[in-house]
């Protein structure tokens, strides 16, 4: 975010005219979000609302990170792809799909699992990352990578009909903000959290908590209302509540504390 910003074009003035009239985003909002690189990690039931509506809001680059292919069951929520798009890399469909909507956003592609190896380079490109991923290796690693990297973190989660969303930066010692292991400090052991393909996932439901995952991701970048870092939202379709609730620092945290 460090090159001087171009003024709006006359048609980003159009296009975003929604933006610039309200007081919490503006032109100096607006700018911020085009010059911000974000990092999705995962193009699946949160990663397609999710980068839908980063893109539409104009989030100059979006780097996506997804070795999976597009297949017909992925249909029913994964909305950035089509039926046209089954057997495709989800990258390039969501890629794609992003292009039909705005020239105003480079897409970089990362058609690969995270990895220990490749996890620090790859993170440390962007300004924000936010994960949608389906496993618990991948998040640990993302948080531990957010956590030395120094990068705020926008971590969603969805089962059946629920959901939930934290902002992380324990890295930012002004405040006393937790990291995703505070929360989580071990996986489940394996087989106790059903996946997807076996628990299921009311489609609407991902879309919510993408849909609120990319509304914290913009908060981050344009700086408006109350951060979520420190809270966990939880998003109950079926009751159709939600609550949030303060998350503490662990103080045994092996992440977070005493670095
Ligand atoms: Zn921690």
């Amino acid at each position: 975010m460090s090159h001087p910003s171009k003024p709006l074009a006359p048609d980003q003035i159009d296009r975003y005219a929604r933006h610039l009239v309200l007081k919490e985003v503006g032109g100096p909002g607006q700018q911020k979000l085009l010059n911000a690189k974000v990092l999705i990690i995962g193009a699946g039931g949160l990663g397609s609302p999710l980068a839908l509506y980063l893109a539409a809001a104009g989030v100059g680059t979006l780097g996506i990170v997804d070795d999976d292919e597009v297949s017909l069951s992925n249909l029913q929520r994964q909305i950035i792809h089509g039926t046209k798009d089954i057997g495709r890399a989800k990258t390039t469909s969501a890629q794609e799909a992003i292009a039909a909507i705005t020239p105003d956003t480079k897409v970089i592609p990362h058609t690969m699992r995270l990895t220990p190896e490749n996890a620090s380079e790859l993170i440390s490109a962007y300004d924000i990352v936010a994960d949608g991923s389906d496993n618990f290796e991948t998040r640990y690693l993302v948080n531990d990578t957010c956590y030395s990297e120094a990068k705020t973190l926008v971590s969603a989660a969805i089962g059946e009909f629920d959901g939930q969303i934290a902002t992380f930066k324990a890295y930012d010692k002004s405040g006393d903000y937790p990291c995703y292991r505070c929360l989580y400090p071990e996986a489940p052991p394996e087989g106790s959290i059903p996946a997807c393909a076996e628990a299921g996932i009311l489609g609407a439901v991902a879309g919510i908590v993408g849909a609120w995952q990319a509304l914290e991701v913009i908060r981050e970048i344009v700086g408006f209302g109350t951060s979520l870092a420190g809270k966990l939202l939880l998003i109950d379709g079926l009751g159709a509540r939600t609550r949030t609730i303060a998350l503490p620092k662990d103080p045994s945290c092996p992440i977070c504390i005493g670095k």
